[in-house]
This record gives structure tokens, sequence and C-alpha cells, in this order.
């Protein structure tokens, strides 16, 4: 097979006339498709439940966007069954034929791309070039990991030694686990489930309860691109429950988890624990949260600095485990930088997402409450420049927010608020302000604004995030061009989008023959 070679999907940002009425039109579309239903899919079976998970629009939450089945115990222990029973077969498909079929996928992707976009408009309060690049990133990571496994296919190389034959050669884990976020309902989705089955992997998916529309259009995809029942199963229900469930079974062969901090800490120790009958240590994969800093110093160009500040830090209204929270400046320059920053931030429109503002609502209740609380918080630890309040409307608009006089140790300096909340935090120079940047638990992206050569070499090397970025925005890593992780308690470093990847999901043989 000869496949194009892995390009980035670009972005669309709906400047043209076409685009824009195309977007237009995608919009009214999907929302003549509110309120479908979803089943759960297990073993290619379509499964109802008495109980469904409702997905409201967060600009209107009196909106159904769709619902789901919801999955409870009896409906986990039957994907996980569905997914080993699939297992065997999809595991001996020639590699050539996995990878074209998620080739095929991407294609379909690409194809219903302004429709899968208008969902996330809808489902989750995304403006229109964030859905873009929401949609933009599930095609990339379809693409680049079919492309990606193809590269294993051969084995690995081993040294010749007399009188034997020898090879190592990889095979998959088995039938695992995918949890996954709302706040890239479809890229992250997409790409914690592509990954494993593109070497041979089985799955149970379990979407984040917010996003289960976004989740069952995945699902709508890879059925339409041919994949054989049970490889990927579709599992909405509470994560405390099901997600809880499968990751102490015993049969669970590895767990894929992006999510909070939280969450990550209680999945790691479960899956730790030997469950009666388990026969292998469970592979855990946890992406999880940031706190993410810029650091700009007196040579920086100030206005672009500004300008990356407030896309970093608002986009999709702070909720990436990428987004700027913490802003930390160099004396001399203080002042001028934060009136830039305070500008740019002012000028910024909040409304219902399908109008495409700048920013749209929060996700959900749960995270309008969570970030008001840590605004309250501000108030004590730091001084109020900008925002600070929630917004008329009914849907969850939270107005962008700045803080300055906020301490390092301050809690809104340290913890995860995951909303458009960013603290300003002084220091007397550069190397201080490094310090200051290292100086919580996580360790996921960072950036640096500078015209030192040494400065930026320094923190090349001292810095230390999994995505550092000097010069220009610290969030939008690009599939096979940024490999996205990060260090310390933001997680296991997996580098999704990266070129091993996919060995998280494979083990290696090694075999020898005496002749
Ligand atoms: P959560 O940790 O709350 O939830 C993530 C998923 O885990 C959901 O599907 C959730 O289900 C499920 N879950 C909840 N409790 C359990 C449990 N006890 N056992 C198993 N599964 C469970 O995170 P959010 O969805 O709120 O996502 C935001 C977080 O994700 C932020 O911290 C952000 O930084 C991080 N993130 C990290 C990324 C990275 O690459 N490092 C990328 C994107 C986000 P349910 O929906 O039912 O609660």
């Amino acid at each position: 097979m000869t496949p194009e070679p892995y390009r980035p999907e670009p972005v669309e940002t709906f400047q043209s006339h076409e685009a824009f009425e195309a977007m237009r039109k995608a919009l009214i579309e999907v929302r003549a498709q509110f309120g479908r239903h979803y089943p759960l899919i297990i073993g290619g079976e379509r499964v109802n439940t008495p109980e469904a998970i409702v997905s409201t629009n967060p600009s209107n939450p009196v909106e159904v966007v769709g619902q789901s089945a919801k999955a409870g115990i009896a409906e986990a222990d039957a994907a996980l069954d569905a997914a080993w029973r699939a297992f065997p077969g999809w595991r001996d498909w020639p590699q050539e034929h996995r990878s074209r079929l998620l080739l095929k996928a991407a294609q379909i992707m690409k194809r219903r791309q302004r429709e899968l976009e208008a969902w996330l408009v809808y489902e989750i309060g995304k403006n229109w070039t964030e859905a873009a690049a929401d949609v933009a990133e599930a095609i990339d990571f379809l693409r680049y990991y079919a492309i990606s496994a193809l590269k294993y296919k051969d084995g690995a190389p081993v040294l010749p030694y007399p009188g034997e034959d020898n090879e190592a050669f990889y095979i998959p884990l088995g039938a695992g686990v995918v949890i996954a976020p709302w706040n890239f309902p479809l890229a992250i989705l997409t790409g914690m489930t592509a990954a494993p089955i593109a070497v041979g992997n089985t799955v149970v998916v379990k979407p984040a309860e917010d996003t289960v529309v976004a989740a069952a259009k995945l699902f709508e995809v890879l059925e339409e691109a041919g994949l054989p029942p049970g490889v990927a199963n579709y599992l909405p229900g509470e994560g405390s429950e099901v997600g809880a469930y499968l990751v102490r079974h015993p049969r669970t062969r590895f767990i894929n988890f992006t999510g909070s901090l939280e969450v990550g800490l209680q999945i790691n120790e479960t899956a730790a624990r030997l469950s009666p009958g388990q026969v292998w240590f469970k592979r855990v994969f946890l992406e999880l949260g940031g706190k993410d800093a810029i650091i700009v110093d007196e040579t920086a160009d100030l206005k672009a600095a500004a300008q990356a500040t407030v896309q970093s830090a608002f986009g999709f209204q702070g909720q990436k485990c990428s987004a700027a929270s913490r802003l930390i400046v160099v004396d001399g320059i203080y002042d001028l930088l934060v009136e830039e920053v305070l500008g740019r931030t002012e000028a910024l429109i909040v409304g219902p997402a399908e109008e495409n503002p700048d920013l749209g609502p929060l996700a959900s209740q749960k995270q309008e409450e969570t970030v008001l609380s840590y605004i309250e918080v501000g108030r004590q630890e730091g001084r109020l420049l900008l925002g600070g309040r929630r917004l008329e409307g009914s849907g969850f608009f939270v107005a962008p927010t700045l803080f300055d006089r906020v301490s390092p140790d301050a809690r809104i300096a340290q913890e995860e608020i995951f909303g458009p909340v960013l603290s300003v935090l002084r220091v007397p120079d550069f190397d201080t302000a490094l310090e200051v940047a290292n100086n919580t638990r996580y360790g996921l992206t960072g950036g640096v604004f500078s015209r030192k050569r040494e400065r930026l070499e320094k923190a090349r090397r001292e810095f230390h995030v999994g995505n550092l970025y000097f010069n220009r925005k610290i969030t939008g890593a690009l599939v096979g061009v940024q490999p996205f992780g990060g260090f310390n308690l933001s997680g296991t470093d997996t580098k999704a989008g990266g070129p091993d990847y996919l060995l998280n999901f494979l083990q290696m043989k090694s075999v020898t023959e005496r002749f």
C-alpha cells in the first residue's frame, strides 16, 4: 500500500464566504437532528438501557443536543467480552488492511467535516475555529496512526547469531479501555481509540458524559469505514461507576485515560492492584492536567507575547490542558505587557458558540461552579484586573478574568482551574521566572517570549514541561509535529501524535529457532 505522506489537516478559520456559508448550513442541518437517541454499541449490536445520558447545549442548556443509553455493570461486562471476542480476528488482520480502514475513516470525517464541527459547537460550546481544530486533529490522528502502524509490521531488527534463527516482532496487547474527557470530544477520543486499534488491539470506549453525541459520531464514522463488530465498543456511562469498574476489571489489559489528575491518581492506584483472576500488569496511560505558564522577559516582542498569551489563556474558554493559566513577567516590562494583555482581553466577545464569538460558554454547570469558586479564591489571593463574573444569558458564560499581584504559591497559581482565568506573576529576572514556572506539581506545556538566545537555550534545558514553545502560543500542538504529553503529575508522557506512541499498545516477542 502507498498512502500519501502524512501532513496535518489545515484548520479552517471561516474567512472565506464559501466556508462561512457551509458552516451556517451545517449548523442548521445539525440543529434539525437535535434530540436523537444513541444506543450503546456492543459487539456491533445496538443496546438500549432503562436510563439515558442527556447531553445539552451549554450555550442554552434547555436545548437537548442528543441522548445516549447509559451503561451499567452488566453492559460493561458485555462490552469487555465483545472486545475480547473480536480480538483474535482483528489481531490477525494484515496491518495494511487495518491501516487502510483507518485512512478510510479519516476520509469519511473529512467528508463530514463541517457537520462534525457543528456538533461540537452545540454540544460543548466551541466557537467555529476551535471546533474546526478539534475535527482536523481527529482526522490527523486517524491518518498519522494508520501510517505509523505500518512501520511495526516487519518487527524489530536483531543481530544474527551462529546456529540460530532469531527474530523479534510486535504483537498487540488485547482488549483495553479508553476513558476520555469532554474538552476535545472528537480529537482526543479519536486519537485514544485509533492508536490501540491501529495495531490490532480492541477497545471499550467510555466517553465523557457531557459529550456522548460527539462520541456517537465517531462510531458512525468507524462503522461506515467497515470496522468489524466488537473492535471498538461505544459505552457511555458514569465514570465513577462503569469507568471505575472497567479499570479494576481483571480482563482489562490496558487503560488509556485522559482527564483530571484526581481521577488519574485513582485509576493509577486501582489498576496497580491485582484483581482475582488477573494474569498481567495492566498498562496505564495517563494524560492529565496542567498549570501552564508563559514567561515574558524584557527583550520580548511585547505585542506578540500579549497576543499569544490571550490566545493561549482564553481559547475554548481556557478549557484546554495546555491553556496558559500563569503569565510570569519580569519587572522592567511588567506594566507595559499587562496593559497589552488587558486591552486584548477586554476586546474579547463572549456569547453563544453558534454565533462564533471569541469565547463561548463553559462546558457545564459544574464547570461554571468550579471556575466561579476559583474566582472567589482569586479575589482573596490577588488583585482582580478584569472579569471575575458570570455574564448574562442562560448559557454558562463567564467573563475572561485576569488577576495580578498573585504570589507563586497562591492556590490560583498552583491548582488547575480549567477556565478563562489568568494569573499574572511579577518576577525580578529571567532566572526567577524559570524557577517560578517550574514550581508546580504539573509539567505539561510552557512558553517563553525572549530574544536572548542563551535564555531560550537555558529554558530548553531547564523548563520542565513535555511541550515547550518559544515566541508563540502554547496551545494547538499538531499531530506528528509536536508530540503531546506532560511530565510530573501532568501524566505518563505517552506523547500522543508522536512517532513512538503506538509502541505503548504493542509488546515485543522474541523467537529463536536452533538449527
Ligand atoms: P475527569 O477526570 O473528570 O473525567 C475524565 C473521564 O474520566 C470522563 O470520561 C469521566 O467520566 C471519567 N471518570 C470519572 N471518574 C472516574 C473514575 N473514578 N474512574 C474511571 N473513570 C472516571 O476530567 P474532565 O472530563 O473534566 O476533563 C478535564 C481534565 O482533563 C482536565 O484536568 C484537563 O487538564 C485534562 N486533560 C488532559 C489532557 C492531556 O493531554 N494531558 C488533554 C485534555 C484534558 P464522566 O464524564 O462520567 O465523569
